[in-house]
């Protein structure tokens, strides 16, 4: 297998929770020589100097200064978020088992979700001596499942199946002897008092490299950490730019984006505004040769339903990184972005393709035009081509990460100037 095939692998099993997902990309850019502000701290920012922070603990900015007098901004923007399960406040309901309380988190498809091994992993806030302290929990092994009704008490089990989350999605802890057990055991985990969490479900399995030639990928959410990893790795190995290279990988896109952490939020706007004015550079001047890739994972055409596609706007897995259109401006991608991306990716040898909702189906919508609000630049809303979106075990092909890895390392080392009918892009 590919290097770079593996590393995404080792991410994605790694990534339990968005917090878990948020950690390792901030470890990876440490080890990369990343220096970490803090937001409530004052900034020194040195020509050449390589920077990172953490909101939340959940969303995650890097950028690097170029030597020279910068000339705009190259941005890219993933999320962390996964729609999944979320563990409620009291969170364990007695009978004959003990079930855990959960609610959704964005829009699932719940189905997948029954009959398989789960767990817990998130952030626990823990009470301290001075304070309460943000620590990670993940409870490694097999430790909850969510049964299906028997068909013969369910006989149209395979037909029409509607799902009440109150009642249909509650995974058993234990029988009735497990109460009260579940807190002690986070407590234990870790490693003191727990005064808040944010915790979820997640599913034991695996990702997964498959088919006749090894050509597809499987895990827990593809959408969208494989594109959050394809633009980190983009973004680190490019080369030398004018412009200053921002990565961004937000939180709560799939609820949204309204959050501290989310695209939604003043985060990407203050810390361009915050960079300008350490500077001394004009933000505005700065922004009108400034460009930003919004990434996204998108569907594929499926083989059992191609009638759910656009025929001419339908891109395959394995068939390269996706360009997303759609005229109510849900993906923002305008004949401007559209060049500006296909001129990157060719320059990098890399496929593109494209991808419209069929115009009587309404489609999804992204972190693009909700980052807009605030940071107002040509915007790409692209993608990689997957199926089972927002399922808790999602497909795309391995070599699309590759190739979008290998178009932002391009993106990255580009300079891009706006001139007065277009853009140069060196
Ligand atoms: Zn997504």
């Amino acid at each position: 297998m590919d290097n770079r095939t593996q590393a995404l692998i080792h991410f994605l099993d790694a990534s339990h929770s968005v917090y878990h997902a948020a950690e390792y990309l901030a470890d990876t850019l440490e080890k990369a020589g990343y220096t970490r502000l803090s937001e409530g701290a004052a900034w020194e920012l040195m020509p050449g100097g390589k920077y990172y922070l953490v909101r939340g603990g959940t969303a995650v900015i890097a950028f690097r200064i170029p030597e020279g007098s910068p000339k705009g901004f190259l941005m890219s923007a993933s999320h962390s978020d996964r729609p999944c399960f979320k563990v409620k406040e009291n969170f364990e309901s007695a009978g004959a088992y003990t079930k855990v309380l959960v609610e959704r988190y964005g829009g699932m498809l719940i189905a997948p979700w029954l009959d398989r091994p789960l767990s817990i992993a998130g952030r626990v806030m823990v009470e301290t001596e001075e304070g309460v302290e943000s620590r990670l929990v993940d409870i490694d092994r097999d430790l909850l499942l969510i049964p299906n009704l028997a068909i013969h008490m369910n006989r149209s089990a395979n037909d029409n199946q509607k799902w009440n989350p109150a009642v249909d999605t509650l995974p058993i802890l234990g029988g009735k002897d497990a109460k009260g057990k579940l807190l002690p055991l986070l407590e234990q985990e870790a490693g003191g008092k727990i005064l808040g969490h944010d915790l979820y479900l997640y599913i034991r399995q695996k990702a997964s490299v498959w088919g006749i030639d090894e050509e597809y990928l499987s895990s827990a959410a593809l959408d969208d950490l494989e594109c959050a990893w394809s633009c980190t790795q983009g973004f680190l190995n490019a080369g030398d730019s004018e412009n200053i290279p921002v990565l961004c990988v937000f939180d709560c896109e799939e609820v949204g984006s309204s959050s501290v952490q989310g695209a939604a939020s003043d985060l990407l706007e203050g810390v361009l505004t915050r960079i300008c004015g350490v500077l001394k550079l004009d933000i505005y001047q700065m922004l009108a040769n400034s460009f930003m890739v919004s990434a996204d994972n998108g569907h594929a055409l499926h083989p059992n339903h191609p009638e759910m596609s656009d025929a001419a706007n339908a891109p395959l897995p394995g068939g390269g990184v996706v360009l997303k259109f759609n005229a109510s401006q849900r993906y923002c991608t305008d004949g401007v972005a559209a060049a500006i991306f296909r001129k990157v990716c060719a320059k990098a040898d890399v496929q593109t393709q494209t991808y419209c909702n069929r115009a009587d189906i309404p489609g999804g919508s992204t972190l693009g035009n909700i980052s807009l609000h605030h940071v107002s630049v040509p915007t790409a809303d692209i993608g990689l081509a997957q199926l089972a979106m927002h399922s808790c075990y999602e497909t795309g092909a391995v070599s699309d990460a590759i190739a979008l890895e290998t178009a932002m390392a391009a993106f990255y080392g580009s300079t891009l100037t706006a001139t007065d009918t277009g853009y140069t892009l060196k």
